[in-house]
């Protein structure tokens, strides 16, 4: 309906919206002059905002392409961004040779000087991004909506032709509807899927790499993690859809393989960070333990006089308290690098209930070197527990 009068492009607001296969007029979209043939190749992405916020820079993956060939005048073919960029260097090294000639007390110049590194910086990053030509504020399969056109430019655009009754925007002949055979679209479903299921597995390595080299300062690479699991699933429910003979059973093996290994790596370090977490809550139930007896133990030592029988009672309370932290601390789940503090720790709090154990066994009959051989292992297990603090703090 459109045949032999309908261009491909037209006007809405400040933005062309152009058939993907249209071609602009011979002129500078920026000013409307004579471009004289002059074309320019830009090529345009567009991501959603919503999924650029919740994956960052991960949802470029994912990005609608184009490209389209622009007309440019005389004068705008001039790129406005590297002059901005050779400015913008210019002025950075001059901040840098004020930074290196300035004595300290000097409170002028290197405030310009840093005011400089900053408007330099600035203006590197607006002609690596905001001096782009034009931009695509859209792309679909069949339009891109292009932001950055000038008004004499857009005013001489057609206005808005008539939508079609089922809202599909006009386009060229041949544009649309290219007709996609299962098999092509099994392997796209495949290739989406395969690709989702390598960002699942790029994340959960980043993940257990970080977690292995900066123990306890690890970075859960999420974006990927997340977007990969979201491409997967999507990409999964069409791939179910296809006619099973285009499904290859090597296909779904690399699938479930690629899913499995991201799995192993990212399920270890969750499995990991359980256990430290419940190692760490039965090393603090040991520890109050352990305060308790050893408390208990110094008062009873320091007591004036002969042993008597309450020194006995009390002796098997701290036995009894060092045999709950010894109990508590075998029965937990430390991460591999920290078993051997665990059976440090164990060993050290069951001689410790034993010579409680002893001493509580001890009268005012006994003699004084059993007393002493007893208070002798007694400091010997003191310094082999600040030897384990030692090596725990080394590591
Ligand atoms: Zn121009």
């Amino acid at each position: 309906m459109f045949a032999g009068q309908f261009a491909g492009y037209w006007r809405d607001g400040k933005r062309v919206v152009l058939d993907r296969n249209a071609i602009l007029p011979d002129r500078c979209i920026k000013c409307n002059e004579a471009a004289n043939a002059y074309r320019r190749m830009v090529k345009l992405s567009y991501v959603p905002t919503s999924r650029e916020l919740m994956f960052g820079a991960w949802a470029y993956l994912s990005a609608k392409r184009a490209q389209i060939e622009i007309g440019l005048c005389e004068r705008h073919r001039r790129s406005r961004a590297v002059t901005v960029a050779l400015g913008s260097l210019a002025v950075i090294l001059a901040s840098m040779i004020v930074f290196t000639q300035v004595r300290a007390t000097d409170i002028t110049l290197p405030l310009l000087a840093t005011a400089g590194l900053i408007g330099g910086v600035s203006g590197l990053v607006y002609a690596a991004v905001g001096g782009r030509l034009v931009r695509a504020a859209k792309i679909t399969d069949t339009h891109i909506w292009l932001k950055g056109a000038g008004e004499p430019f857009l005013a001489s655009l057609p206005s808005a032709p008539a939508v079609g009754a089922d809202g599909a925007l006009p386009t060229l002949a041949g544009t649309t509807a290219i007709p996609v055979t299962p098999a092509d679209s099994a392997a796209q479903a495949f290739r989406d899927a395969r690709n989702g299921a390598l960002l699942f597995l790029v994340g959960c390595l980043v993940t257990a790499g970080t977690y292995v080299l900066l123990p306890g300062n690890y970075f859960i690479a999420w974006g990927a993690v997340l977007f990969g699991l979201v491409r997967l699933v999507g990409a999964l429910r069409s791939y179910v859809r296809v006619p099973a003979e285009h499904r290859t059973s090597g296909q779904v093996l690399a699938l479930a393989g690629i899913v499995a290994v991201g799995v192993v790596s990212g399920g270890w370090v969750a499995i990991d960070q359980v256990q430290s977490s419940q190692f760490d809550a039965a090393v603090n139930t040991a520890a109050k333990n352990h305060t308790q007896g050893a408390t208990l133990f110094v008062e009873v030592a320091n007591r004036a006089g002969p042993w008597t029988a309450q020194d006995a009672t009390d002796m098997r309370k701290v036995a009894s308290l060092y045999g709950q932290a010894a109990d508590t601390l075998a029965a937990s789940q430390a991460p591999a690098s920290y078993t051997w503090y665990r059976d440090g720790l164990v060993r050290n709090f069951r001689e410790a209930a034993d010579i409680a154990t002893q001493l509580s066994g001890l009268t005012s009959a006994s003699s004084q070197s059993a007393f002493d051989a007893l208070f002798a292992r007694w400091t010997a297990r003191v310094n082999d527990l600040k030897q384990l603090q030692v090596r725990l703090d080394a590591q």
